[in-house]
């Protein structure tokens, strides 16, 4: 469920977006935010891993909760964020005067302040109470931010540090050193919290060609070319899910990284593969990667996980899956991925 959209770290940044589909966009996120239409978790909970013994088993569960509080966040985002915040100290207290785990304020508590864990008080030095607050109040962020430009994740955590009203002020992330330099550092810090190598991975058949399916297991819930409210020119790749949870996403054949990072409507974490012969596969809306520009992989080698980063409605039809596209070049022009595949004797469903 996306349009055709230009990667903003390739230098050519312009979001090809109707205001309907901004419009949507921004409900979705805003609905998710109130807590209606969160994933479900309740199958196994392996999308948005943490990696194993990176977060203090007494907060583990509350993380993953706050982290699945709505598309903009991860548990690895949330854990990034009060390793920044508070270095994981729960009687941290700023000189500004903020305090706990995840740093709020007394006039952001006073506003924003969730009793997450039942316990009849909110309390900004309970570490489960700060935890399910930073989650919420991170996507009320984010949906006050929608139509910001810029990375919809790096705004948000932007916010989180200089205030909603400096992002809309600069339209995007505020030029503060300490501002920019917490985004980086999370950025940074949430590689440490990811799982690299989740251990319920699918296993791929290659084909004589080469080629796997990139979600194996997965089946078609979106074909090329459909059109919808936000593709009213016609879906530009396949979407591929296995339910909801998130699996691993393979190369669909060996090739070279070409891009790995955030993209425009794909999401944070979206990679393009560079194959023998110039064609480029694509795969969007990943809560992961696990691969760099420049790496050499092998066809079935996992890439991400599958996610709802991006332009997608997490709870809506299709929700978790992969956006996969083909094309001529690195945005060049689409081919059609079903009989792309198909030609490669790989088994579509
Ligand atoms: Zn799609």
């Amino acid at each position: 469920m996306k349009r055709v959209l230009l990667a903003a770290g390739a230098g050519i940044s312009i979001a090809v977006m109707s205001p309907l589909a901004v419009a949507l966009a921004g409900a979705a996120v805003q609905e998710t935010a109130a807590g209606s239409t969160a994933p479900n978790n309740a199958g196994g909970g392996s999308w948005g891993r943490l990696a194993v013994g990176t977060v203090p088993a007494q907060w583990q569960a509350a993380v993953q909760a706050a982290g699945t509080t709505c598309s903009n966040v991860s548990p690895a985002l949330i854990a990034a964020q009060i390793q920044q915040e508070s270095g994981w100290s729960r009687t941290a207290l700023s000189p500004a005067g903020a305090v706990g785990l995840s740093q709020f304020m007394p006039a952001t508590w006073a506003a924003e302040g969730l009793d997450a864990n039942g316990d009849g008080t909110a309390d900004p030095l309970d570490p489960l109470d700060a935890i399910g607050t930073q989650g919420r109040y991170d996507c009320r962020l984010a949906a006050e931010l929608t139509g910001v430009t810029g990375n919809a994740q790096d705004n948000m955590l932007a916010a989180y540090n200089a205030g909603p009203g400096s992002v809309l002020a600069f339209g995007g992330v505020p030029p503060y050193a300490e501002t920019r330099g917490y985004v980086r550092n999370i950025r940074a810090l949430m590689v440490r919290y990811t799982d690299p190598a989740p251990p319920d991975r699918a296993t791929s058949t290659i084909a004589a060609s080469g080629c796997t399916l990139p979600l194996p297991g997965s089946s078609i819930t979106q074909h090329f070319g459909a059109t919808n409210v936000r593709d009213s020119d016609g879906h530009p790749g396949v979407d591929l899910s296995i339910g909801r949870t998130a699996e691993q996403v393979v190369a669909a054949c060996a090739g070279t990284v070409a891009f790995a990072g955030p993209a425009s409507g794909y999401g944070p974490n979206f990679v393009q593969i560079l194959h023998p012969g110039g064609f480029v596969t694509t795969y969007g809306h990943m809560n992961s990667i696990f691969v760099a520009v420049g790496e050499q992989v092998a066809a079935g080698q996992a890439i991400g996980d599958e996610g709802w980063q991006g332009d997608v409605v997490p709870a809506g039809p299709g929700g978790i899956h992969l956006h996969f596209e083909v094309r001529l070049g690195v945005w060049g022009p689409v081919q059609n991925p079903e009989t792309w595949l198909a030609a490669r004797r790989v088994q579509l469903q």
